[in-house]
């Protein structure tokens, strides 16, 4: 499967691929890569970066204690955990297609 490229914001070639991206945010606003093409430094804005993070870091809880209230797991630890742990994956892939899709890259570093 090919892996879509996000544009360098500079020069317009494929330059960050998803999963860069979202490890760009995960070691901080502050990381940024190289475009390969024209040597720009891109990066994601703080605000942006810094509320993924916030959302990635609470959301997860929430839904992991909601899926516990929902779905009343029958008595015993490993239904508990199983549900917790359920309800705590499941917001995170579409937490980082979102990421992916509308958090914006940035030339840094000028
Ligand atoms: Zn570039």
């Amino acid at each position: 499967m090919p892996v879509k490229k996000h544009p360098c914001p500079k020069c317009g070639e494929p330059a960050v691929s998803s999963w860069r991206k979202c490890s760009l945010s995960s070691v901080g606003p502050l990381s940024k890569v190289h475009c390969r093409k024209c040597g720009a430094e891109i990066g994601i804005p703080f605000l942006p970066s810094a509320f993924f993070l916030l959302l990635i870091t609470f959301i997860p809880f929430i839904t992991g204690f909601a899926a516990i209230k929902l779905f009343s797991p029958p008595d015993g630890l490993f239904w508990g955990m199983a549900v917790l742990f359920l309800g705590f994956l499941a917001p995170i892939p579409p937490l980082f297609w979102l990421y992916s899709r509308y958090v914006p890259l940035v030339v840094k570093g000028i």
